[in-house]
């Protein structure tokens, strides 16, 4: 009897575990799920939370109920891996052995990398940060908002541009939008790192009154002086900094001679499998593919995995499993005031920005609540 192990309980490794329960019999495989946390937490919804659209208490369910019953499920953090014995160790002492790993521990942020971050920025890419920007956007009177991405790479690109669009909507609504000026941040020297998103972006910011500062990669904040400065040499006054953290890999990972120095893994573009491990493979935030981390990667990814572990299980070589990741991302756009666009594309295909709509912004309301009976659960 083979053991499987799946470290991380988020979209990614929820979604293989319960794939793989489904495909493989009882007697060729054990699964076991090790997760850090006893919740999964649906992270699209923290976008909304600092304008009060969306309750945190909505945005997170206990990972047991989304587990097939087959699926063994350890709480725990690992804290070591090693390849050769084929061994993970966790915090708390356990030590697990694997015939086949899937790591999909995803992304963490890190404002400890840039001075002054934590005293000074607000950000939203926490459930916690969500809920106290929220506070902090309640208190708001007017004045300099500067918003941006403080680091690459970070999750879900689109999210800070989305960001900025409801802002300006919120604004709006609370009759503040003519006493605000929102500074919009990118580190590249345009609005968004693909250059047919930006295309589209970029107008709509205008339109919308925003000033846009490419070119910006934020070196240090001086919350005393409410001051972010760029890399770049750029000083920009703020009343409210709220700034995408810089991203970083699971701890046990960061300089782990599978990652680089980030904890990003080194992964194969089309199998998925981990670099130098062919019993290994890593899907989502976790990998250094060159593609969006999202939860619309990892749900793509996943079904690729899950064939391929399994025709290994039975015994197949490699040249031998047709089942390929053609790097497949999907990603709503909001653009505020009840219209959103969708981004579709892969390793040979730019995304093509639809006109956004109504309908696109509803269906994303509509997905946000149905995450839970259609994705980790592989409905879907
Ligand atoms: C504000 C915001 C908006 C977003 N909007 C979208 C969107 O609209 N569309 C979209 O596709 N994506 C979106 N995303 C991104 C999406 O949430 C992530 O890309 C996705 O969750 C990645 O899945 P994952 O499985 O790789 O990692 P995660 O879902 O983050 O899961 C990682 C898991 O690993 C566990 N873990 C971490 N370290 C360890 C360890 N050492 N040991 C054991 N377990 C560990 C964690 O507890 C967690 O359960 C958004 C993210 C944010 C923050």
């Amino acid at each position: 009897m083979k053991q499987i192990v799946v470290l991380g309980g988020g979209t990614g490794g929820t979604l293989v575990a319960n794939l793989l329960a489904k495909k493989l019999k009882s007697k060729e495989a054990h699964i076991t799920l090790v997760s850090a946390s006893n919740r999964h937490l649906y992270q699209p919804g923290w976008l909304y939370v600092p304008f009060g659209r969306q309750d945190p208490r909505t945005l997170s369910r206990p990972m047991a109920s989304l587990l097939r019953k087959r699926v063994k499920l350890v709480i725990g953090k690992a804290s070591q891996l090693d390849t050769e014995s084929q061994q993970i160790s966790l915090e708390d002492g356990q030590s697990l052995h694997y015939d086949y790993l899937v790591i999909a521990t995803g992304s963490q942020v890190a404002p400890e990398d840039v001075p002054g971050f934590s005293e000074g920025a607000q950000h939203f890419y926490t459930e916690e940060a969500s809920f106290k920007l929220h506070a902090a956007l309640e208190e708001f009177r007017g004045g300099k908002i500067v918003v941006g991405v403080g680091g690459l790479p970070y999750k879900c690109p689109v999210a800070p541009l989305e960001f900025t669009f409801l802002l300006d909507e919120y604004l709006t609504h609370r009759r503040i939008r003519d006493k605000t000026e929102i500074i919009y941040t990118f580190p590249l020297n345009r609005v968004f790192s693909i250059e047919s998103v930006a295309e589209v972006a970029q107008p709509l910011l205008e339109q919308r009154g925003v000033t846009i500062e490419t070119f910006f990669n934020l070196e240090e904040v001086v919350p005393e002086e409410k001051l972010a400065r760029s890399l770049e040499g750029t000083e920009l006054n703020y009343d409210l900094l709220i700034m995408v953290p810089p991203h970083r890999g699971a701890k046990f990972l960061q300089g782990h001679p599978i990652a680089d120095e980030q904890g990003w893994v080194k992964t194969d573009r089309s199998t998925l499998e981990v670099k130098g491990c062919s019993n290994v493979w890593a899907l989502g935030d976790t990998t250094d593919l060159p593609i969006s981390k999202a939860g619309s990667t990892a749900h793509f990814e996943a079904p690729v995995i899950v064939e391929r572990l399994a025709a290994r299980l039975r015994g197949a070589n490699n040249d031998q499993i047709p089942e390929e990741y053609e790097g497949h991302v999907m990603c709503f756009l909001e653009t505020g005031y009840g219209k959103a666009s969708m981004l579709n594309f892969d390793y040979s295909h730019a995304p093509e920005v639809a006109e956004p709509s109504h309908l696109v912004h509803y269906e994303k309301m509509v997905f946000n609540k149905a995450y839970w009976y259609l994705v980790p659960t592989g409905v879907l």
